[in-house]
Order: C-alpha cells, then sequence, then structure tokens
C-alpha cells in the first residue's frame, strides 16, 4: 500500500500528507496510541477519494479519526490506514432565508468551537448547551454529540459523505437515524460536511448563554485532563457517574489511568497510562456497578486497534 501511496503523490492523485508508523498518541486527548501503519491527512475531496478506493481494493482497515477526543487507541501496532480531515476546515453561512432562520454549513474538519464561535458572534441560536464539546464537526455528527438535553441531531439539515468508493451523497438528517451517542452512516462513508438550522437570535443572549453553559461544565467536569470525555453511556433514566460512584469507583487506579475525582464517568491519564490499563479499569469498574446496581454498562469511547476485554 505504502508504494501505492507514493505513485499516487507522484501522479498528482493525492494531494497531503502521509505518514508511516504515526503514533496515535499524538491524535487522541487521552495521548494514548501507538503507531499506526499509514496516517494520511488529503487536500481535497479527490485525494480521499483515491485513497478510500484503495484500501478498499486491497482490503486494508481504514478509519477516520476527527479530534480523537472520544476514542481509545491501542498501545499498537494498529494495523491500516488513519485519516485526518484537518484540511476540510471550512465554514459558512449559506442562508438567511427568512427573519428567524440561519442556514451553516461546516466542513467535517472543523473543529466544533469554531462553529459555535461563528454562531456566538451571529446571534445563532441552538448550539449553546453544547458549550465546551471539543473535538471536529465530523466527529461531533458521527457520534451525536450532546450535553444538557440537546444533540447535535437537533440542529443539523443534512449530512454530506463520501461512500468506499468515492460517491459523495447528501443525506437527510431523517435518513441516518440519530440517537443517542448513535448514527447510522452507511458502512465506510466519512462524513465530508453538514448543514445546520439555527435560530436568528440577540448575540449578547446567545453569548451569555454560552458562557453560562461552559462555567457550568467547568465546575462538573474534568474539561483540562487527559482524557475521553464519558467513558460509558448514560442507562435509560440514569447517569452512569452517578452508578461508578455509588459503586465506590471513584479514584480508583489502574496504572497511570485513575478514575476522576471531579467526574466518575471521566478517566484520566496521569502520565503514562496505556490502552491496556485503561480497558483493564473499565473492566474493573464495569464488575462493581454490576454487583452494586445490577446495571450493564455501554461503552461510550470508540475503541480502535484494541478489544476491549
Ligand atoms: C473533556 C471532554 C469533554 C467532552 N464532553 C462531551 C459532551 O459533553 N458531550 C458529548 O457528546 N461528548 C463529549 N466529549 C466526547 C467528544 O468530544 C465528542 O464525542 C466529539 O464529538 C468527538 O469528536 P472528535 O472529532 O474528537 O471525534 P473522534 O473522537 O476523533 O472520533 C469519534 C468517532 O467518530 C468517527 N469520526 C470522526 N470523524 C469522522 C468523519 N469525518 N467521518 C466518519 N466518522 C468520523 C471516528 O472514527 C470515531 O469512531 C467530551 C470529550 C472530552 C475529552
Amino acid at each position: 500500500m505504502s508504494d501505492e501511496l507514493k505513485d499516487m503523490v507522484e501522479r498528482g492523485r493525492f494531494k497531503g500528507e502521509i505518514r508511516f508508523d504515526e503514533p496515535l498518541s499524538g491524535h487522541t486527548s487521552l495521548k494514548i496510541g501507538g503507531p499506526v501503519d499509514i496516517m494520511v491527512f488529503p487536500e481535497d475531496p479527490l485525494s480521499l477519494k483515491n485513497v478510500l478506493r484503495a484500501a478498499a481494493r486491497e482490503h486494508i482497515p481504514l478509519f477516520v479519526i476527527g479530534a480523537g477526543t472520544n476514542v481509545l487507541a491501542g498501545d499498537g501496532p494498529i494495523e491500516g490506514i488513519a485519516v485526518s480531515l484537518k484540511a476540510f476546515r471550512s465554514i459558512e453561512v449559506t442562508q438567511e432565508s427568512d427573519e428567524n432562520t440561519a442556514v451553516v454549513f461546516a466542513g467535517a474538519g472543523t473543529p466544533l468551537g469554531m462553529l459555535l464561535g461563528l454562531a456566538r458572534k451571529n446571534g445563532f441560536s441552538g448550539f449553546e448547551p453544547l458549550t465546551g464539546i471539543p473535538g471536529t464537526v465530523g466527529g461531533a455528527v458521527y457520534m451525536n454529540a450532546g450535553s444538557y438535553g440537546t444533540e447535535i441531531k437537533d440542529l443539523i439539515l443534512s449530512v454530506g459523505l463520501m461512500h468506499p468508493q468515492g460517491e459523495i451523497q447528501v443525506l437527510g438528517k431523517e435518513q441516518l437515524k440519530f440517537s443517542y451517542r448513535r448514527s447510522h452512516f452507511p458502512e465506510g462513508a466519512v462524513i465530508l460536511s453538514a448543514n445546520f438550522a439555527l435560530a436568528k437570535d440577540d448575540p449578547a443572549g446567545v453569548a451569555r448563554l454560552m458562557d453560562e453553559y461552559m462555567a457550568k461544565k467547568k465546575a462538573a467536569q474534568p474539561l483540562a485532563a487527559a482524557s475521553a470525555g464519558c467513558v460509558f453511556k448514560n442507562p435509560e433514566g440514569d447517569a452512569a457517574g452517578r452508578l461508578i460512584d455509588a459503586a465506590g469507583c471513584r479514584g480508583m487506579r489502574e496504572g497511570d489511568i485513575e478514575v476522576s475525582p471531579v467526574h466518575a464517568n471521566y478517566f484520566i491519564n496521569r502520565g503514562r497510562g496505556t490502552c491496556r490499563d485503561f480497558l483493564v479499569l473499565m473492566g474493573k469498574v464495569r464488575a462493581r456497578v454490576r454487583e452494586n446496581s445490577g446495571t450493564e454498562l455501554e461503552t461510550e469511547v470508540k475503541i480502535i486497534g484494541a478489544m476491549e476485554r
């Protein structure tokens, strides 16, 4: 595959960067992850298409990494191709069709914070409860990221994606069957962009609400520590953090991975934590919660290049 990629570059069929044996620890907020065989940073849709097609033809596993803020990557080596859409960073107000609504287009590699920044500046309302969620637009759409009762699906109009053979398609939100921290994209599809519908409002009011949500989040979550956000999904009608706490797991540690003393559904990397430590701690916490409350916690973080035990 590496020869094929080099050939693509020489023939002008791939524009962007290609790295071999790239440590994923540099691409995840947990700072965990061994070397992946190949990591590509395509600069345009055609380059992405050529990589997707080559990987499909040769049956090479391929996955997208956004900002890696919900990812637990294996200690490696990790087989396959990691794709970063950092270059797909664009944002545009495409429509202010009527007095009340604005439509905003964002490329998948756009930091979510940048999109919220545009909404704040223009007084476009809807995103406020999502303030403080790190990551990219592509990752937020794939995960249906949400907080304080709002999910990103509530604001999505449509999503642009590329199939493994390179065809581009735009799907309406009803076709994607979003649910709690889940989306249903066609197998192997890469999200390219999304359109959002926002309500036009007073910029000062939007900014005030965003600041309030940020302050709330800062007080309740260890935002500055190395984590991957919530490890487990909240079970229906309850909070995983509350169950983990009730089972006495707050502060539990495996190697350098610790159940956060601030929010028990966050596991923190205190320095040299590994994927193995993280998975062992997940297993221990899950067993204690099961024993204490009878609830089976479902994993929220996306595990790449490793197996849950
Ligand atoms: C401190 C902290 C706080 C957080 N708070 C919240 C919160 O309040 N609410 C919440 O929902 N989440 C939260 N998260 C989790 C995380 O930030 C979100 O899930 C975020 O939307 C993930 O975006 P990302 O770009 O980092 O995606 P990644 O973590 O890189 O990827 C997540 C998944 O999406 C897939 N993916 C990413 N981009 C694409 C693409 N373009 N096409 C196809 N698949 C893609 C990846 O393959 C992976 O399976 C938090 C995380 C941290 C570290």
